[in-house]
């Protein structure tokens, strides 16, 4: 690469939540290593800091934007879609300045921003440079947001409520199930059409990056590209192929000391990811099914978490009485760090699309308990395409809890879903090494910028 090529930037614009600002991030640092110069410009909501991990970074702040408040009366959706009424005009002011302080318009390569600030695809057209859509979620994921977009919502919403027409498959995407699908618990079946349609309309895009490797989505990274008519890059997995640390909250490193204690494969990780809830009736049911396996477990409850409880505080007595026998908890983990430890043996996971390929990415099989969204879909996939987890349907019983996790434990299934899980990992490590599938479709994706191909 020439000194002209090393000073090309590309512009980055994150959803600002924790789940899709990782991703990105590492998107950075692996696009940074192929020289080209990263600006992340985000939103004043839940900002990532200029750390001495991203000191080569650029990061550009676009002015006025919504607050945690807004979030709690807006519900997620509603926020997002308010986020990209507002953020259009500022953003293309902020892409205009930085435009300016380049020597040519030339030395910006491209704007590659999250599905979801789809506002963000209006500035780069106006200037006539490329833009780049990043999904953070799987190309299955992806593929039934399409799905979706087009559903007639009034005769979705009658056959969700048939039971037997939920448990049976949706057409065209098998092995998933009508109840599989990605609708959401933060808003109505109508504004999650609303917003996916936005968010899988390519609009000016010249390409898709997923966050994916062809060895674990091939059908659905095939239909993608036959359905969108622009080049899909699948790169992933971000986390093996690029060392980004961006937590927006802080870790407790105490668990990896508890950790350290236990015996190998026998604790049970437990982690919502960074924005589901859970009700106090269902933890405690966890509790005392996860007390009765007699597994140790280790398990992030994030502060605000628990509706109407700042942490656990609403909890029973009963609840601090069956952790201190076995249990440790933390408001946020290292959870990379907690996955890679030799004392873990299974994680019980909302299935977030970065926690599922943080599991399979460690070789750590998974109880999936999905609570909305795309979490459902990845749930489906881990039990019955890659079989390296077993998925916790219905209420939440403490039998069904022990069981479970002494399924995946202690009993020759989850000896087999970790040979499988273990198998995974070294394919997918293999996909980010030199020669392997998502190493070269990011190459493809620099040559497509450097020659102009967009
Ligand atoms: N995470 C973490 N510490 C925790 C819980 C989660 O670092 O205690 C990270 C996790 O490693 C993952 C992200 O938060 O990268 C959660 O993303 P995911 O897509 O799994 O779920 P979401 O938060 O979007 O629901």
């Amino acid at each position: 690469m020439d000194e002209k090529q090393v000073k090309r930037k590309i512009v980055l614009v994150p959803v600002p939540a924790q789940g899709h600002v990782t991703p990105i991030m590492q998107l950075g640092k692996a696009l940074h290593s192929k020289g080209f110069s990263i600006t992340v410009i985000q939103t004043q909501y839940n900002r990532v800091s200029s750390s001495k991990d991203f000191s080569d970074f650029q990061f550009l702040t676009i002015p006025g934007t919504l607050t945690d408040s807004d979030l709690k009366s807006l519900g997620a959706l509603q926020f997002l879609m308010k986020l990209n009424q507002i953020c259009e005009e500022t953003f293309k002011h902020c892409f205009g300045q930085l435009l300016q302080e380049q020597g040519s318009r030339d030395d910006i390569a491209c704007v590659i921003y999250d599905e979801y600030m789809y506002f963000s695809a209006a500035a780069p057209k106006e200037f006539q440079l490329p833009s780049v859509i990043f999904s953070t979620t799987s190309a299955t994921a992806f593929v039934c947001r399409s799905v979706l977009a087009k559903v007639n919502a009034d005769k979705f919403l009658i056959d969700m409520k048939d039971p037997q027409v939920r448990d049976s498959l949706f057409p065209g995407l098998d092995p998933l199930r009508y109840k599989d699908l990605p609708t959401s618990a933060f808003g109505t079946l109508e504004d999650i059409i609303k917003l996916y349609s936005e968010a899988v309309n390519t609009r000016t895009a010249s390409a898709v990056i997923i966050n994916s490797a062809s060895y674990l989505e091939s059908s659905s990274l095939s239909r993608l590209q036959r359905e969108l008519q622009v080049p899909v890059f699948p790169i992933g997995p971000l986390h093996l192929a690029a060392c980004a640390p961006s937590s927006l909250l802080e870790e407790d490193r105490s668990c990896i000391e508890w950790l350290n204690k236990q015996k190998p494969k026998t604790v049970i990780y437990i982690s919502l990811g960074s924005i589901c809830l859970m009700e106090s009736r269902d933890i405690l049911e966890m509790a005392r099914g996860l007390s009765n396996s007699n597994q140790p477990f280790l398990w992030v409850i994030r502060p605000g978490s628990i509706p109407a409880s700042e942490w656990t505080e609403s909890l029973p007595e009963e609840f601090s009485k069956l952790v201190s026998e076995r249990g440790y908890i933390v408001k946020w983990a290292p959870q990379m760090e907690v996955l890679r430890h030799p004392a873990v043996g299974g994680f019980w996971s909302h299935c977030g699309w970065n926690s599922t390929l943080e599991s399979i990415g460690e070789g750590v099989p998974m109880i999936c308990r999905p609570i909305t969204g795309d979490q459902k879909v990845n749930a489906r996939y881990l039990e019955s395409v890659w079989r390296v987890g077993v998925q916790l349907e219905g209420e939440m019983e403490k039998e069904t809890v022990e069981r479970v996790v002494k399924r995946l434990v202690v009993d020759e299934e989850g000896a087999d879903m970790r040979k499988r899980a273990i198998d995974l990992k070294e394919k997918l490590e293999a996909s980010v090494r030199s020669g392997g599938s998502s190493c070269s479709s990011l190459d493809d994706f620099v040559n497509s910028l450097q020659t102009k191909n967009f």
